[in-house]
């Protein structure tokens, strides 16, 4: 008998015992295409020995030394090579070891700033309804994703939450894109402005959305009216690309599609590409200024921010998806998987919507196309998929749709940026055989 906490009490899972490129093989000998890369974390795929190497070099040469004493060698150059291409002017990164971690430094360090800055008032976040954005308990506040924070309500701090970007279930069939994403940005003045403006500190989203929604893009100008509103009235930008940046929609960060630059971003997932447990928030030098001429400490910490083995592994990541020139590679990609998606899947009498950048692909299931109805949630549409295709050897990432209808089962493709077009091929084969299956 297993000793062993899993995620599912009740199920029985095969034994993962090795990575070669895109594909995971269990312990008989079984071969699984790792279509969602986790979620949204092997971008380069499972076998990259310039990773390995730089963490076997790396964990002799020092495997760790407290943050509280030292910096180390690779925290220092990673940091210097995500502030050269970052966006806008953020220029300081504290490491942490996942996307959790990142979002409650990133919350905390806004709550601090506005201290630090004679704003002891601003102590509202808002965030939006059906986002993700970790699971500890000021990530999970934060998150708008009634399903998880059920259990724990009484345990969340209060928090606001707007509406998504979602053109496909929320723009009326009059509205042009751009002024549908005009009224869902207003939504987040009007509630600035319902809470009192200046008792707001951060509003915080994923530019595209992840797991919750399955590779929800914004509309264009809806990021740009965002970044407006949260300008007029001093409140903190934190764009939260745990699951979407570090190349995976085709651009190294994804706000940088929107022409936009946030406060505060968070990244984990692709920087450490599933080698080592690796995060980073992200700030502008303005932000940390304010405390380093105030304080001169953020009142936060984990023991293992800057791991030395798990920044090294982040170093050889992003040096790997730079010198590779891995983005271009996922915007090609990214146009064949999503050319093969609509050719294979448009016309499904039960899929409801398409949509994605890069290698970020999520693909939403309804009972009726016109009317855009979900499936009952109690069919268990997404987690049948998610074990069919699993059978046929493809991992894709399963989401059920909400009790309220307002978005219906979906399943989310984030394959590794290596993936060739063949490899792509025999996912969707397998993928479709479980649609024919179970849908
Ligand atoms: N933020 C986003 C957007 C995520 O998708 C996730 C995880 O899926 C998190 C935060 C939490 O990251 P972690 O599971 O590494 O704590």
């Amino acid at each position: 008998m297993s000793h062993v906490f899993p995620r599912h009490c009740h199920s029985t899972q095969p034994v993962a015992v090795g990575g070669d490129g895109c594909f995971l093989i269990d312990a008989d000998g079984k071969r699984y295409f790792d279509g969602s890369g986790g979620a949204a974390v092997s971008c380069l795929g499972h076998s990259n020995t310039r990773v390995t190497e730089a963490i076997k070099t790396q964990v002799d040469q020092l495997a760790f030394a407290h943050t509280g004493f030292f910096t180390s060698e690779p925290a220092e150059e990673l940091a210097d090579l995500l502030i050269k291409h970052a966006p806008g002017d953020l220029d300081r990164v504290y490491f942490v070891s996942g996307g959790s971690e990142a979002v409650e430094s990133a919350i905390k360090l806004a709550r601090q700033y506005h201290l630090e800055n004679g704003e002891p008032q601003r102590r509202h976040l808002i965030a939006r309804r059906q986002s993700y954005h970790g699971n500890t308990l000021g990530a999970l506040a934060a998150g708008g994703n009634a399903w998880r924070r059920a259990q724990f309500s009484p345990l969340l701090t209060e928090v606001s939450h707007i509406a998504p970007c979602y053109e496909y279930a929320e723009r009326a069939e009059d509205e042009t894109l751009f002024d549908y994403g005009q009224r869902a940005a207003q939504e987040l003045e009007d509630e600035i402005l319902r809470l009192g403006a200046d008792s707001v500190m951060a509003f915080i989203a994923e530019p595209v959305v992840g797991a919750t929604l399955g590779a929800v893009p914004p509309v264009e100008g809806y990021y740009q009216r965002i970044r407006e509103i949260c300008d007029t009235y001093g409140v903190l930008l934190i764009l939260d690309e745990v699951m979407c940046g570090m190349g995976r929609t085709g651009h190294l960060f994804a706000c940088d599609a929107e022409g936009v630059a946030p406060d505060i971003l968070c990244i984990a997932k692709g920087l450490g590409a599933g080698y080592q447990p690796i995060g980073a928030m992200l700030c502008t030098g303005e932000i940390y200024g304010r405390i380093a001429d105030g304080t001169g400490f953020f009142q936060h910490g984990h023991t293992y921010l800057g791991h030395p083995v798990a920044a090294a592994a982040g170093l050889a990541v992003v040096r790997e998806i730079l010198e590779n020139d891995l983005v271009a590679q996922v915007r090609a990609r990214g146009v064949y998987l999503e050319t093969q998606l609509r050719r294979r899947f448009a016309q499904h009498p039960h899929v409801g919507n398409i949509r994605g950048r890069g290698l970020f692909w999520g693909m939403e299931f309804v009972a009726d196309r016109d009317s855009k109805r979900p499936f009952d949630p109690g069919l268990g549409i997404a987690g049948r998929l998610k074990k069919a295709a699993f059978a046929n050897g493809l991992i894709c990432y399963p989401m059920p749709g909400t009790r309220d209808g307002r978005h219906g089962d979906h399943v989310m493709l984030a394959p590794p940026f290596i993936s060739s077009e063949a490899e792509l091929d025999g996912a969707l084969d397998s993928l479709e055989h479980a649609i024919v299956d179970v849908v």
